[in-house]
């Protein structure tokens, strides 16, 4: 069977002999995804969880049906340290890998702060609405498992700090205080489970939304989305989760 296949598979490429050579450059290039041709849509070519998970991030919050928090879920914030990052273009958005983060311990797991990076917009929605931006700061325990924070971003007249700095060093490295990323408050959020919001998206990975939204400037909004402007992935179907507010 596979012999009969292959054999006519040859047939075809020989049949349409004017595409020979394209299909030899795809098969040379491996597919990746992406948010055009190979899009959030196809994404369950690139890892089934994409297709089939039934926890899947991002959501839209809508912030009069959530529950009461559980204090077990609280966040205890250690990111206030020194760090070199270093900012690259990942091909999918601009990000900074933190040398020697900070970290968040939730019900005494402590999560070590490995990387955030930026979406053209925020991911996730409150009440059905974008922010201009969101930065993803992901953190991952000692046994493997991810808490992600996000912290949104609207056009507002501050600079923000830390903003600039990344896009003043993509391509180097840099000091980085990965707390100056974090609003004032930071003991007001939403707490749902979700999961990564790019191929595999992995589930089981705690989300973190701060409900303080920090400001950036219109030139820092699309200086960010001359990267990338289109990186966000649509909002996923809560199936019954909850949304927990603090
Ligand atoms: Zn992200």
């Amino acid at each position: 069977m596979k012999k009969i296949v292959l054999v006519l598979s040859a047939v075809a490429l020989l049949a349409v002999g004017a595409y020979a050579n394209d299909a030899k450059h795809e098969a040379a290039h491996e597919v990746h995804w992406n948010y055009d041709e190979h899009g959030p849509d196809h994404w369950g070519e690139f890892g089934e969880t994409c297709q089939l998970g039934k926890t899947q991030s991002p959501i839209n919050i809508l912030s009069k049906q959530t529950s009461p928090f559980s204090t077990s879920n609280s966040l205890k914030l250690n990111e206030n340290v020194k760090s070199k990052g270093s900012i690259l273009d990942n091909g999918h958005a601009i990000q900074v890998n933190i040398d020697n983060g900070g970290t968040i311990t939730v019900d005494g797991v402590e999560y070590k702060l490995l990387q955030f990076h930026f979406h053209g917009k925020s991911e996730e929605q409150i009440d059905g609405k974008h922010s201009d931006l969101v930065a993803h700061m992901v953190h991952k325990s000692a046994f493997g498992s991810l808490l992600v924070v996000a912290v949104l971003f609207d056009e507002g007249k501050t600079v923000n700090k830390m903003i600039q700095k990344t896009l003043d060093s993509v391509g180097k490295s840099t000091e980085i205080n990965p707390a100056d990323l974090l609003p004032k408050n930071t003991n007001s959020y939403y707490h749902f489970m979700g999961s990564l919001t790019t191929p595999p998206c992995s589930e089981n990975v705690k989300w973190y939304v701060m409900k303080e939204v920090q400001s950036a400037t219109k030139g820092q909004i699309e200086a960010m989305r001359k990267y990338y402007a289109k990186n966000y992935r649509p909002v996923q179907p809560l199936n019954g989760r909850v949304v927990e507010s603090k």
